[in-house]
């Protein structure tokens, strides 16, 4: 596709600043078995690290780890999953006085009065830090596609070539049921592939790396220096898909594991009439429907879900 502003001298000049993002909120812990974002939000706090976030960014950083109780006992969550709290809808009925609050609906509530509220945020911007079991790479998940978004995206791709840019927008920005859009802007940080309750040197690295050119980014932005970078390629989530399975006595019981060939390749195509599933009976499931790019592929916070992997299709963003 053909860039407008690849013509243009001054490339600056296509970025439309709008006001600064003057204070952002760095999170860990939305799920209290992932270890990275944990270990990294606890040592940008007590500056046990190697570049404090504040030597790269002039302005306001709060820090928080979201599910305690659940860092605590090293699951999850402890009741359900904090990151699908926040639709306006669900932060409504938690305001209700005589709403019995669960541990995971309290905690969405008290950061959407503290960072939040949702439709009018106090919080400029929200880096949410998650990790994965799939193997998919430092990812950088993006819910909007204005040009903000569109050049954070280019500029974390330039600096760190590994990371893959996913984007999801199935809804919009405000209706996701994600922590991070309390704020007035967010994204997710996603690495993997790390074991629940682990924590890997390479997950680890490439998560403060991501975070640290997130966070450059916000700068550079604030200082109108952000340079037009041209589009880069970017993966589309599609749809999530099951694991063949039954439903017995209302209980689902699987019928296959993942292939062997497919998983681990997550953001590799996935051709029609390639392997997808294995039967337990021996039998090879393949893929009938066009080249995809599954990734989660196997993620065990799904499992239970019956979710195998999600779909996705390659963009340029
Ligand atoms: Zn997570």
């Amino acid at each position: 596709m053909h860039c407008a502003y690849q013509n243009l001298t001054d490339a600056k000049i296509i970025m439309n600043y709008e006001e600064k993002i003057s204070q952002l909120l760095i999170v860990g812990g939305t799920h209290g078995n992932e270890m990275s974002g944990i270990q990294a939000v606890k040592n940008w706090q007590s500056n046990v690290c190697q570049t404090p976030l504040d030597t790269i960014y002039n302005g306001k950083i709060h820090y928080a780890l979201a599910n305690q109780e659940a860092i605590d006992k090293c699951v999850r969550f402890t009741d359900e999953d904090l990151n699908r709290q926040f639709t306006p809808d669900k932060l409504k009925e938690f305001t209700k006085t005589d709403y019995n609050l669960n541990n995971e609906q309290k905690i969405a509530h008290e950061l959407n009065k503290q960072y939040g509220p949702k439709d009018k945020p106090s919080t400029d911007f929200v880096i949410d830090i998650h990790n994965t079991t799939s193997n998919m790479g430092p990812t950088l998940i993006i819910l909007d596609n204005t040009e903000f978004y569109k050049q954070l995206a280019r500029y974390v791709k330039s600096e760190m070539p590994e990371s893959i840019i996913l984007f999801e927008n199935n809804q919009s920005y405000s209706e996701f049921c994600y922590l991070c859009t309390i704020g007035k802007k967010g994204v997710m940080i996603e690495v993997g592939a790390q074991p629940q309750g682990v924590l890997k040197a390479e997950v680890y690295n490439q998560t403060v790396t991501m975070t640290e050119k997130v966070v450059e980014f916000v700068q550079l932005y604030n200082d109108k220096q952000v340079n037009a970078f041209p589009e880069v390629e970017a993966f589309w989530l599609g749809k999530e898909v099951e694991y063949p399975s039954t439903l017995e006595d209302g209980k689902t019981e699987k019928l296959a594991v993942i292939h062997e060939n497919l998983h681990n390749n997550d953001f590799k195509p996935l051709h029609n009439g390639q392997p997808c599933f294995q039967l337990f009976t021996g039998e090879v499931i393949t893929w009938q429907e066009e080249t995809t790019y599954p990734h989660f592929i196997g993620e065990a916070a799904y499992y239970k879900a019956n979710i195998a992997f999600a779909t996705a299709s390659k963009i340029k963003f």
